[in-house]
């Protein structure tokens, strides 16, 4: 029988290359789950005859059922219609590519069926790395990154058997689209502007992380999670061509990278076939004309929400689901024109030195967290 998989976020730019890898690998999807993109849900729906699709939106949902009542597909609503697609028992394994915080309880929900869950919602790990991770080993459940850094790092320790062998991990980061600019160089940037990601096609939110650099900051905290490893142990370096995905260094000074052409149908792929390497549809790396590669420090003075971060991961606790909190209120405030690019880091800084950190947090204790850093920055 074919590998069956249920999508938590079919329609934004992961879960619609999940299901070109589905399509491609000869997989099913059993499943889907979106926020609000009626259309193309409807398209997904029609194309991959998925037992259920469920819309977060209810109106959108309302929507969606009208417009599918000639198929079999039955559509659910609001977050219950989510977590169904998140526990189906026809799928083995569940894509977790919902934006933000707001997916952290559909990815429980698939951890608590021991589905095996191809990971590309950072912000779970960021906000309830141990928990999550805990909950995975309880109920028998497989976390495989997708995010292509930490597919690389989960690439380049595949032969490590013994984790005291390990100097360190380093994250590979574009640098973004402002690279090279000095903290005055960034006070007009428009949002268009932040958009305009050199290598990777990704979502707004995503693609704004990326141009603060948070995004590597919230990578570093994924990762520390993922690997067991703290926060000293991870380096960032500025690699602009996107080539090499990530390295890690071992205690003898033998660096191992992965590399291949910026695609994240790569990672998504391998997160579903692991241990099974299958052709697939990523494009190939054209070593003979990529160009030369580059490696740099990143500019934590220009881009203080990677130093945010970073300060985060060493102080532990709730610091993360309050890092991520702050930072998703402000990047929405941006996206809607109501907040200045620099103002981001800004926002995000008050709400880690004003919201208390707890240590050792419950589910509740991290809910809370990620609520009073969006209260504190919404209301400042
Ligand atoms: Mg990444």
């Amino acid at each position: 029988m074919s590998q069956r998989v249920t999508i938590l976020g079919s329609t934004g730019s992961i879960g619609r290359q999940s299901l070109e890898v589905i399509a491609a690998c000869g997989m099913e999807a059993a499943a889907l789950a979106a926020n609000s993109s009626v259309k193309l849900m409807e398209e997904q729906a029609r194309r991959f005859k998925p037992a259920i699709a469920a819309l977060a939106d209810e109106k959108a949902a309302a929507d969606l059922r009208v417009r599918l009542a000639d198929t079999n597909v039955q559509v659910l609503s609001g977050l219950e219609g989510v977590l169904e697609v998140a526990v189906i028992p026809d799928a083995d394994t569940a894509i977790a590519a919902l934006v933000g915080m707001a997916g952290l309880r559909p990815t429980l929900a698939s951890i608590r069926e021991g589905k095996r869950v191809c990971l590309a919602n950072k912000e779970t790990l960021v906000c309830a790395g141990p928990l999550v991770l805990e909950e995975a080993k309880d109920y028998g459940a497989k976390i495989y990154p997708v995010d292509s850094e930490h597919s690389a790092l989960f690439q380049c320790l595949e032969a490590n058997r013994d984790r005291g062998e390990v100097k360190r991990l380093i994250l590979t980061c574009s640098g973004g689209p402002f690279y090279g600019r000095k903290r005055e160089g960034l006070a007009g940037v428009t949002v268009e502007d932040a958009l305009r990601h050199p290598n990777w096609s990704m979502g707004a939110k995503i693609t704004v992380d990326s141009a603060t650099l948070m995004n590597k900051g919230l990578e570093v905290i994924e990762a520390m999670h993922l690997y067991h490893m703290p926060a000293e142990k991870i380096s960032v370096v500025v690699h602009r061509e996107s080539i090499i995905h990530s390295l890690v260094e071992y205690c003898d000074n033998a660096m191992i990278a992965q590399l291949g052409a910026p695609d994240m149908r790569l990672p998504i792929q391998y997160a579903l076939t692991y241990p099974k390497r299958v052709p697939g549809p990523s494009s190939p790396l054209d070593l003979w004309n990529c160009g030369p590669l580059t490696f740099g420090a990143p500019d934590l003075e220009a881009f203080p929400c990677l130093a945010l971060a970073l300060e985060a991961a060493k102080t532990g606790g709730t610091a993360g689901a309050i890092l991520n909190g702050a930072n998703e209120v402000a990047v929405s405030q941006f996206l809607r024109g109501k907040l200045g690019f620099l103002e981001i880091a800004g926002k995000v800084e008050r709400a880690l030195s004003q919201v208390k950190v707890v240590q050792e947090p419950s589910l509740t204790d991290i809910l809370e967290a990620d609520q009073a850093a969006r209260e504190l920055v919404g209301s400042i």
